[in-house]
C-alpha cells in the first residue's frame, strides 16, 4: 500500500507545481477559450477599435482575451508573445510589427498547441493556421484611382507604409495597377517613391516636406497609404499653402480623415468596417479552438504555407458618400459634419 501511494502523491505534488508555476501551458477549456491579443501598436487610433470590436465580441463567444500592445517594437512584440504562450493561451491573435521577424514565436506557439491567427497583417513565412483582413490590393487600387480621378495627370509622389508591413507592399501593388498604365501612357510622371518608418505621420510629414522642395513644389498628387501618414502630407503641403489643391489619398476612415475629406483637403479614404473583421477575427479564433471549420473565403502564400484566408471587401470614401460612415454607426452625424 505505502510504495504504492507515494507515487501517486508525486504525481499530485508534480501537477501542483506545474500549475503554479506554469511549467506546463494549463489551456482553458474549449468553452471558454483564452485568446491571446497581441497588436502592433495600440497608439494609433485605427487599432483601439478592433481592439474593442474584438474584446466584445469574444466575450459574447464566451472567451476571454488577454491584450497586449508593442508600441512598434520588434523585441517586444515577441517578448509579449512568448509570456501569452507561457501563460497558456489556447490561441494567438497577431497584428504583427515586423511581418518577417515572428517565425521562431510561431513556431514555439505551435509546438505549445496553440493556434495562431495572422490579424490584418500576414505574417511571413511561418506555420500560422489562418489569415484575415481586408483586400489590400483593392485598398491600393482605390487609393491610387481615388488620385487619378482629380488629377489624371501631372508629377506624382507615392509615400508608402511602414517597409515591415506586407500590407505596405500589397497596397503599392494595387496603386500601380491603376498608376502603371498611365505611367506608360506619359500622362503620370511618378516623381518620387518613400515607405514611412512605422506609419508615422510626423515623417511622413518630414518625407512629404522635402519630396515638395526637390521638386520645387511641381506635384499634382499625392498617393498616401493610410489616413494617419496622409494627416502628415496634407500639414507639408499646408506649408506650401497647396492643401486642398494637390489631392492625397487614404485610408482607415479615422475620424480626422473623414473630417479632411469632408473639409476637401483629403481627396478620398477607404472604410474598412472594423467591427467585421474584429468580430470574425474573434469567431475565427473561437471556431479554431473548438476544431470547427471556419469558412475562408481564399488561400494566401505566405512564404512558407498556403494560409487560409478571409477578405473583406473595403468601400472607397470621398466627400460624396462619406456619410456611409455614419448611416453605419461608425461615427456620429456631429463627429463628421460638426453638426
Ligand atoms: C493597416 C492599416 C493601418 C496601418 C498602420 C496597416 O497594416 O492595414 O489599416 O493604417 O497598418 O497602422
Amino acid at each position: 500500500m505505502k510504495r504504492r501511494a507515494l507515487p501517486t502523491a508525486m504525481f499530485a505534488a508534480a501537477l501542483t507545481l506545474a500549475g503554479v508555476f506554469g511549467a506546463a501551458p494549463a489551456h482553458a477549456s474549449k468553452d471558454k477559450p483564452v485568446i491571446g491579443f497581441s497588436i502592433d501598436d495600440l497608439r494609433v487610433e485605427r487599432w483601439t477599435r478592433d481592439r474593442d470590436y474584438f474584446v466584445d465580441a469574444a466575450k459574447k463567444l464566451g472567451a476571454t482575451v488577454n491584450v497586449q500592445s508593442a508600441n512598434a517594437n520588434e523585441s517586444r512584440q515577441i517578448a509579449q508573445i512568448e509570456n501569452l504562450i507561457a501563460a497558456g493561451v489556447d490561441v494567438l491573435v497577431i497584428v504583427p510589427f515586423n511581418s518577417k521577424v515572428l517565425g521562431n514565436a510561431i513556431a514555439e506557439a505551435k509546438r505549445a498547441g496553440i493556434k495562431v491567427v495572422s490579424y490584418d497583417r500576414l505574417i511571413l513565412n511561418s506555420d500560422i493556421d489562418a489569415y484575415i483582413s481586408f483586400d489590400n490590393e483593392k485598398v491600393g487600387e482605390m487609393q491610387a484611382q481615388g488620385v487619378v480621378n482629380v488629377a489624371p495627370k501631372g508629377n506624382y509622389f507615392l509615400l508608402g507604409g511602414a517597409s515591415t508591413d506586407n500590407n505596405a507592399r500589397i497596397l503599392r501593388e494595387g496603386q500601380m495597377k491603376v498608376l502603371k498604365p498611365l505611367v506608360d501612357k506619359g500622362d503620370i510622371k511618378i516623381v518620387g517613391q518613400q515607405w514611412t518608418p512605422e506609419w508615422e505621420p510626423s515623417k511622413a510629414q518630414g518625407i512629404v516636406e522635402n519630396a515638395l522642395t526637390a521638386n520645387n513644389n511641381n506635384i499634382q498628387g499625392i498617393v498616401a497609404s493610410n489616413d494617419g501618414t496622409a494627416g502628415g502630407a496634407i500639414q507639408a503641403l499646408s506649408g506650401q499653402k497647396l492643401a486642398g489643391k494637390v489631392p492625397v489619398s487614404g485610408q482607415d476612415a479615422d475620424l480626422a480623415g473623414v473630417r479632411r475629406v469632408v473639409a476637401g483637403t483629403q481627396a478620398m479614404t477607404v472604410y474598412k468596417p472594423i467591427k467585421a473583421i474584429a468580430s470574425g477575427a474573434a469567431g475565427l479564433a473561437v471556431d479554431l479552438v473548438k476544431g470547427t471549420a471556419p469558412k475562408y473565403t481564399s488561400k494566401l502564400n505566405n512564404g512558407k504555407k498556403d494560409v487560409d484566408t478571409i477578405l473583406l471587401t473595403p468601400t472607397l470614401l470621398t466627400k460624396q458618400n462619406v456619410d456611409v460612415v455614419v448611416k453605419d454607426g461608425f461615427y456620429t452625424q456631429q463627429q463628421v459634419f460638426g453638426k
